[in-house]
């Protein structure tokens, strides 16, 4: 089946056109992601080539040649740029321009300018480059990409996989021929031409899922985040916590809870005022950073109110822990020795079992335990029902 060249140009032209308009809206209205706009920005120049490459026989040859093939080149860079950006990474200007450099400088060579297969040849391997430049961009990255990368980069292998196979088998049909529909070369110019109009669909459309995805990562982050200390909040807190405890059920494992509570904070507040109050809480977080294991969950639960879920941890060892924190936070040099200090109640599955609530109001007991006590200590229910009892 052969499609019809006129009918296809017009298409991908207004198909260009309305992806590019679409995409620039999507970055101006929502997200403001620049790799939207770098993306916009290819659709609408990959329009302008297409239009100024079709104005062939029109007796001004050196406008499809030259800046027919500089607007698509440049299109290709700017495909290049938003996934530069998409990774983090500067727009490179030489990079972005080095393709239609060299363009223009082998248009000064004759012997180039009148060779049409040259050009193809030449015209596809630098569209090819950039399209490994642009893979080799999400390859490079794709550790530090937290958004699913894989279309992305399979689309854009095929195109460029496209273009390396059009190097060395186009027959590079003149557009006369191609318009009229005959000559040897015209089934894969159409082919060309629908296959760019695919790749400008799909890539539009995996780079706006990655924008997204990226967008609601952050506000799921920031949702989760005390913006304080920069620990986990409550949420955070009970989210994973709930998880590491159903885990460790299934395995049988015990878990310890730690309730830390700061001592007399607003009397700390109201002596030293409020900044300082928050230096504590930020001090005390990076405390338990200090102290505990990558599969630990913490987080800040209330206004100086910390607790700590221990995997793998029994009383022993949990009381261990929580004493390490206890005396750090009261040897803090910030304020003078005795300003600081914390109460924490110790809490295991063992005793109370794996539900996180059930958990925390044990914890809360044996806390208000340290805190009749005297506070600046560490207080496991178990003891405190022994002293009760009188055991
Ligand atoms: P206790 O030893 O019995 O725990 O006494 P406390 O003063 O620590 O407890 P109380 O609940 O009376 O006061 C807690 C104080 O923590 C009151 C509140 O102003 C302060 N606070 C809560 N959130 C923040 C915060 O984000 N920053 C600062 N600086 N203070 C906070
Ligand atoms: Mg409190
Ligand atoms: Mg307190």
């Amino acid at each position: 089946m052969d499609l019809h060249i006129p009918t296809l140009l017009v298409v991908s032209v207004f198909v260009f056109i309305l992806m590019g308009l679409l995409t620039c809206h999507a970055w101006w209205r929502e997200t403001r992601e620049r790799p939207l706009a770098y993306l916009g920005a290819m659709m609408l120049l990959a329009a302008l080539g297409v239009v100024l490459v079709s104005w062939r026989g029109r007796g001004v040859d050196f406008v499809p040649l030259i800046f027919g093939n500089v607007a698509l080149l440049l299109s290709a860079a700017m495909n290049w740029t938003a996934m530069r950006v998409l990774v983090g990474r500067a727009p490179s200007l030489p990079g972005i321009f080095a393709g239609a450099g060299i363009w223009l400088s082998l248009c000064l060579i004759p012997a180039f300018y009148d060779a049409m297969p040259l050009r193809v040849v030449m015209y596809s391997l630098l569209a090819a480059g950039y399209g490994v430049l642009t893979a080799a961009e999400l390859w490079r990255n794709r550790q530090s990409l937290d958004v699913a990368y894989m279309p992305a980069l399979v689309l854009t292998l095929l195109h460029t996989v496209f273009y390396i196979v059009r190097s060395v088998i186009d027959k590079s049909l003149p557009l006369d021929q191609a318009l009229s529909g005959v000559g040897e070369g015209v089934r894969f110019f159409s082919f060309m031409l629908f296959e760019s109009m695919l790749y400008v669909i799909g890539i539009a459309y995996v780079t706006l899922a990655m924008v997204k995805e990226r967008t609601e990562l952050k506000f799921k982050a920031a949702a989760f985040c005390d913006s304080l200390t920069g620990i986990g909040n409550r949420r955070a807190f009970m989210s994973h916590g709930e998880r590491l405890l159903a885990d460790s059920q299934r395995r049988t494992e015990s878990v310890a809870l730690l309730l830390c509570d700061l001592d007399h904070f607003k009397r700390l507040n109201d002596s030293f005022g409020h900044p300082m109050g928050d230096q504590a809480l930020i001090a005390f977080s990076r405390i338990l950073t200090g102290n505990l294991r990558n599969h630990d969950v913490f987080g800040r639960i209330g206004g100086e109110e910390f607790a700590c879920l221990l995997k793998e941890a029994d009383e022993q060892e949990a009381v261990q822990v929580a004493e390490r924190i206890r005396q750090a936070f009261s040897q803090l040099s910030m304020l003078e020795p005795g300003m600081l200090s914390v109460s924490i109640g110790v809490v295991t599955t063992r005793e109370s079992g794996y539900d996180l609530s059930s958990l925390l109001s044990q914890a809360d007991e044996a806390l208000y335990g340290a805190k009749d006590h005297g506070r600046n200590r560490v207080q496991t229910l178990r003891k405190l029902y022994l002293n009760l009892t009188g055991s």
